[in-house]
This record gives structure tokens, C-alpha cells and sequence, in this order.
């Protein structure tokens, strides 16, 4: 079970500064709402179309055009608001932020600022085995994806595609509740993880499905808990806002460039400047990209095009009794019914569809060895082949009879092995091809007995030697093995070979 009543996990410290100092740091996720149509258009949000073709008259802000709101997609951000225990607001409203962008033919975003659709949650952040950050979800916002400028197909000219145009996208905003490097790649992880649970985001970070930006400050041990104890932001210090991350490699190795970036500042005496920058990774350093923008910038006001966003509690209620299981609640009962550690079962839950076909397996079977299988067999060969579950050759029922023939006693655990290779490449029903292929474990105590003897003949200089040091009969075990291909019961081999010597 995840313990929070343990202290909650010690804060990243920075080495090799003069002071110890440490990371405070908030994000906001931009995650791409998973749905067919867009926010305010019925275009489709296909990934990879032909440029300019999912682009509705109203996503190309024609004169006249109106927007109506996907139901769809609020039902969505709802369901991932509920899915992070969050407050769902039954009245909420869309502002216009006014800015200018060659993609962006409107002139502004319709986002919602003043009157959110989802308020205060909170994600529990996987640091170790048993031991979690709580970090607080400030709230979660409905807004337009903007289109895409293309600068490098064409020397002299750039290029616009609207395709993106009015996608919807969620805004989740964190509290500055991370603290560390890990820790907000964890919190990304863990997000994707529960939105890809709800089947709201494919969260899929190559086709800029998750993005963040990340907001990093650095501080004095003592001052976080003082701005926890007063909710007084002033005890932190100033933060940057690194603009549009995509990669969870990345987003730690630009919170670590920042923070000994500001503390080297700090330490100078000189002062961190509240900022936007960007990161490059190719030379491993932020980069100042703008001085920070506030709302007021914007001219945020409501958009007149659309009524506020009334929702009946009982649509909200529905949506709630058809959440599924999420992940923290799958873990759990991973342990306490299956009787896996922590760490196997949260590799096991990393996935939904790992996690059902891990239970698949275990139907009926022992969860602790269905979990081996799974994990070290399937998971292995798997990624040897940069295939995920949903590819896998074998199957659910496949591999549950592999594990029968052990159990059963047809075949011993190395003999399974290569069993398993054999359904993995070949297919094909594993008790039959131990049958065909003469796979199975000879239990039969004299056909082993005749091996064991041919063997003990062969080596009567080995024979002397075991009688004076027992430890060598597993010598002779390992021939009885080898002259079996394997398919002796080791068990019988051993208690035979004993007897035979005298042990
Ligand atoms: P703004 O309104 O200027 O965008 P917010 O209060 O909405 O600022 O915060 C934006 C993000 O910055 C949030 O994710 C928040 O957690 C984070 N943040 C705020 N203060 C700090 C700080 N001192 N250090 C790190 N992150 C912070
Ligand atoms: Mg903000």
C-alpha cells in the first residue's frame, strides 16, 4: 500500500553549491483531449493527415463562424477531473486570449481562465516502492490547440497546416509540489498513466499529445514547509517557466541546468528574473526566450460566441460510476490478491492492457509465478522486439498453459523456456507441441534410473571422489540432465543420484 503517513519524501538537494538549497517545482500539462472531432468544430483530430485537410470553416475562423462546444470533449476533461479526484465545477466559462499568431487565424485562444472546468485534485507520484509525493492539482482547464508553422520545407518561405487547429486540450495545473528532477518526470509518468487508464489522452509525448511547461525555483531548506504552514507563495523564490517539453529525459536535464543555474546566480548575490525560456538539448542549457507574460498581456475577456457551461450533477454522476479502476487501486489489489511486491505490480499496472493480460494469466493460477512469466519471459522477449502487449504473439491462454505443463508436471522450468520460444516464434497450442516434440519431463524413476547408472559406470573415478565430498553428486545430476536434454524430473534425478551413491 502506498504509506503516506510516512514523512513525506526528503526534497532533491543540489550538491557542490556553498548553501544547501532546494527544487521547487510546478507544471502545467498540456495534454491533448482524446477524441475524433475537435473542441468547437466536428473536423477530425487525425494525427499525420495531409496538411489543411481536417480544418472546419470554423477552425479557419471564417467570418460568421460559430463555435458549439463538443460535448464530447468536456465529458473527457471531465472524467480525467474526476479520475484526479478533483473538483468538477457545474458552472464554468470560456475566456478568448487574445495573441497573435501566424497558426492561430483567430487572433485569440479560447481557453477558460477566470471560471475553470475542473478545480482542486491531487496525483499521488510513484517515488519508490511504497513511498509517494502528494502533489496538489490547482485545476484543470478546456481550451484550442493552435496549428502548426512549418519553416523548413522550403528556403524562402514557411508554411502553415491548421490540421491542429482547435484540437481540445486539457491544462492540468500542478501546485509547486515537486521536488526534483525525478520526481516531475514521475509526475508526468503518473499522469499519463492514469489519463491513458481513463482513455482521455493517448498520451503519446513523440506527437506532442502531452507536453509541459515547467516552472522551476530554488529555496532554502525551511522555506517550503513555511509557504506549506501559510500558503504564502512569497517563501519561494522567484521561478523560471521552461516553455514546451515533450521529452521526460529532457524535462530532468532542464530542471537540473536551471537549478544551478539560479543558484549560481543566487549564490553571486545577484537575483533570479521571473522569465520564459526555452531548452536546448543540444547544448544541455535554458535559454531566456521572453520576459514573463501576465494574463493582463492578453486581454483575457469572456467569449461571446458562448454561453457559459452549465452541467447537471447527474450527467457528472454518470460519467463517475463509469470510471474504471485506476491504477493506485489496481496496484493495491495486485498485492493483496495476487501476493506481488510493490515493484511487480506497479510494472504490471504501468499499462492497462499488461495489467489485464498479467490477470488473464493468473486466472486460476498462482499470481506469483503468472507474474514471472509475465514480466521476466513475455516482457523480456517482447522488448527484445520493440513490441508493446497489445502485439504480443502469445497469448493470454497460450501462456497460462505453459505454466499447466509445469505445474502439471509435464515439463521442468528450462524446458518450459524453450517451450515458450517456440510458441513466441511458431505459435500453436504448447501441449501439443510438448507432445510432438517430445518435450515432456521423463518422471518415469527407472527410465532415470538407467541413466544415473550408465552414468555412475562411466565415471568411477568421480564415484570415489562423491563418496568423500557429497557436494559432488550434483555432477552427476548435471549429466543425468544433459543426457535427458533437460526433460528429467530434477527432482527425482537428485533423490536417485543420492541413493545410488550412497549419500
Ligand atoms: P501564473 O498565473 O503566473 O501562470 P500560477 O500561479 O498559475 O502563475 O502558476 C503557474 C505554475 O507555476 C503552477 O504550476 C505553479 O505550481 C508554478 N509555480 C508557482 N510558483 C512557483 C515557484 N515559486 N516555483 C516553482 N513553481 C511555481
Ligand atoms: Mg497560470
Amino acid at each position: 500500500m502506498l504509506d503516506l503517513a510516512h514523512e513525506p519524501p526528503k526534497p532533491k538537494v543540489i550538491a557542490g553549491a556553498r548553501h544547501d538549497w532546494e527544487l521547487v517545482i510546478g507544471m502545467e500539462v498540456h495534454a491533448q483531449v482524446a477524441s475524433k472531432a475537435k473542441l468547437f468544430s466536428g473536423a477530425s483530430t487525425e494525427f499525420g493527415a495531409e496538411p489543411n485537410s481536417n480544418v472546419a470553416f470554423v477552425d479557419a475562423a471564417m467570418p460568421g463562424m460559430l463555435p458549439v462546444v463538443n460535448e464530447y470533449c468536456i465529458a473527457q476533461a471531465v472524467r480525467t477531473g474526476l479520475g484526479l479526484k478533483a473538483a468538477i465545477n457545474l458552472r464554468s466559462a470560456f475566456d478568448r486570449k487574445n495573441y497573435f499568431y501566424p497558426d492561430l487565424p483567430q487572433g485569440y485562444q479560447i481557453s477558460q481562465l477566470y471560471h475553470p472546468l475542473v478545480g482542486e485534485g491531487e496525483v499521488l507520484v510513484d517515488i519508490a516502492p511504497g513511498v509517494a509525493r502528494r502533489v496538489r492539482i490547482e485545476r484543470i482547464h478546456v481550451e484550442q490547440d493552435a496549428g502548426k508553422s512549418i519553416h523548413d520545407m522550403d528556403p524562402a518561405m514557411s508554411f502553415v497546416d491548421l490540421n491542429r487547429t482547435g484540437v481540445a486540450l486539457m491544462e492540468i495545473v500542478s501546485r509547486p509540489d515537486i521536488r526534483g528532477p525525478e520526481e516531475a518526470a514521475a509526475y508526468l509518468t503518473k499522469l499519463r498513466q492514469i489519463m491513458r487508464y481513463l482513455g482521455t489522452c493517448e498520451g503519446n509525448m513523440q506527437s506532442g499529445n502531452l507536453r509541459a511547461d515547467v516552472n522551476v525555483s530554488v529555496c532554502r531548506p525551511g522555506a517550503y514547509e513555511k509557504f506549506m504552514e501559510t500558503g504564502d507563495p512569497s517563501h519561494l523564490g522567484t521561478r523560471c517557466e521552461i516553455k514546451n517539453m515533450n521529452s521526460m529525459r529532457f524535462i530532468q536535464q532542464a530542471i537540473d541546468y536551471e537549478a544551478r543555474r539560479q543558484i549560481a546566480l543566487l549564490e553571486e548575490g545577484g537575483e533570479v528574473v521571473q522569465e520564459t525560456r526555452l531548452y536546448d538539448p543540444d547544448r544541455g542549457e535554458t535559454r531566456s526566450m521572453r520576459s514573463k507574460e501576465e494574463a493582463h498581456d492578453y486581454r483575457y475577456f469572456p467569449d461571446p460566441d458562448l454561453l457559459p457551461l452549465e452541467l447537471e450533477q447527474a450527467w457528472v454522476d454518470d460519467i463517475a460510476a463509469g470510471l474504471p479502476e485506476l491504477p493506485d487501486a489496481k496496484k493495491a489489489r495486485f498485492v493483496t490478491d495476487y501476493g506481488l511486491t510493490e515493484y511487480d505490480a506497479g510494472v504490471l499496472t504501468a499499462e492497462v492492457a499488461a495489467a489485464d493480460y498479467f490477470e488473464q494469466v493468473a486466472e486460476g493460477r498462482d499470481g506469483k509465478q503468472a507474474a514471472n512469466w509475465v514480466i521476466n519471459e513475455l516482457f523480456g522477449r517482447l522488448k527484445k522486439d520493440e513490441r508493446d502487449i497489445t502485439e504480443s504473439p502469445v497469448s493470454p491462454a497460450q501462456l497460462g498453459a505453459v505454466i499447466d505443463l509445469i505445474t502439471g508436471g509435464d515439463i521442468s522450468g528450462k524446458i518450459a523456456k524453450d517451450l515458450f520460444e517456440i510458441v513466441y516464434t511458431e505459435g500453436g497450442d504448447p501441449a501439443e507441441i510438448v507432445e510432438a516434440r517430445g518435450m515432456k519431463q521423463v518422471t518415469d524413476t527407472a527410465a532415470i534410473e538407467a541413466e544415473v547408472d550408465k552414468v555412475i559406470a562411466a565415471n568411477p573415478a568421480q564415484v570415489e571422489k562423491a563418496k568423500d565430498n557429497p557436494k559432488l553428486a550434483g555432477w552427476f545430476v548435471g549429466q543425468v540432465m544433459k543426457a535427458t536434454g533437460g526433460k528429467a524430473n530434477p527432482k527425482a534425478v537428485n533423490e536417485i543420484v543420492a541413493a545410488k551413491l550412497g549419500l
